[in-house]
């Protein structure tokens, strides 16, 4: 971790209702109370984010969206764009996801606006990129990362991206129960890190915070949050259980 505050994000997906996802958010705000030194992100669907703001504001628990439109506003049925995001009370957004690349059609190229996006609004966008198991197989999971991180953050500066989170998400490691092992995530990280410092700036790869994800659990967290350039996790299933999600944010016990 390096001395770079460890970020615990929750992506629970298209999971809860609006009072669904109030009622798991109350019993993690009393469960993290007393928590420091990490920072807690949750990111409910769009209809929860209103409800659950009102219940985190003033906790340790941050909210996010699970993804923007780049237009401000305008005729896009079903989309929503960054300021909508803040005016619902979120400081975070997943742009990126791999969920989004594999069935709605996301891209680098689509992903690289919203970034700008966010960042524009004062978003934290947590840029999410991994390989495909067949990519692993074929011996591509740096060529793989190298093309997302390079189109991904294409035409930005270091000034631009003092805020942005990375989320390194195995696709096969995803909703599979299949974690990478401590050292696959170390290498993929470092090699992450080893981009931004030659692409964009040494500093800025330095702070950067690069979280691990894909079937992430209360029992596993410990041990990938002892590598250096792990830097937090972004968890999908365990996240939608207040206690285990909390268990995994304590992960220093
Ligand atoms: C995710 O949705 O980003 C994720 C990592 O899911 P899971 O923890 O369920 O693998």
């Amino acid at each position: 971790m390096s001395g770079r505050t460890p970020l615990i994000a929750g992506n629970w997906k298209m999971y809860k209702t609006g009072p669904e996802a109030v009622d798991t958010a109350q019993r993690l705000v009393e469960l993290l109370a007393d928590t420091a030194d990490v920072d807690i992100m949750i990111a409910p669907v769009f209809t929860a984010l209103d409800p659950v703001s009102q219940v985190v504001a003033d906790s340790r628990v941050g909210l996010g969206a699970q993804n923007l439109y780049w237009e401000k506003e305008g005729a896009y049925t079903g989309e929503i764009s960054a300021d909508m995001l803040v005016a619902a009370g979120c400081q975070y957004v997943i742009i990126g996801h791999s969920e989004r690349r594999q069935y709605f059609g996301e891209t680098d190229e689509t992903v690289n606006k919203k970034i700008r996006t966010a960042i524009d609004a004062g978003l934290i966008p947590v840029f999410c990129v991994g390989e495909t198991e067949a990519e692993r197989e074929a011996g591509q999971t740096f060529s793989v990362l190298d093309k997302q991180v390079q189109i991904g953050l294409g035409g930005y500066f270091a000034k631009d991206l003092g805020t942005l989170v990375i989320a390194y998400e195995p696709v096969w490691a995803i909703g599979t129960g299949k974690t990478a092992t401590r050292e696959q995530a170390q290498e993929a990280h470092q090699y992450i890190r080893s981009l931004i410092e030659q692409n964009i700036d040494k500093t800025l790869a330095q702070s950067m915070r690069i979280l691990y994800g894909g079937s992430v659990k209360p029992d596993n967290v410990a041990d990938l949050m002892q590598m250096p350039d792990i830097d937090g996790a972004l968890v999908g299933g365990a996240s939608l259980d207040a206690e285990s999600f909390s268990k995994i944010v304590k992960f220093k016990g």
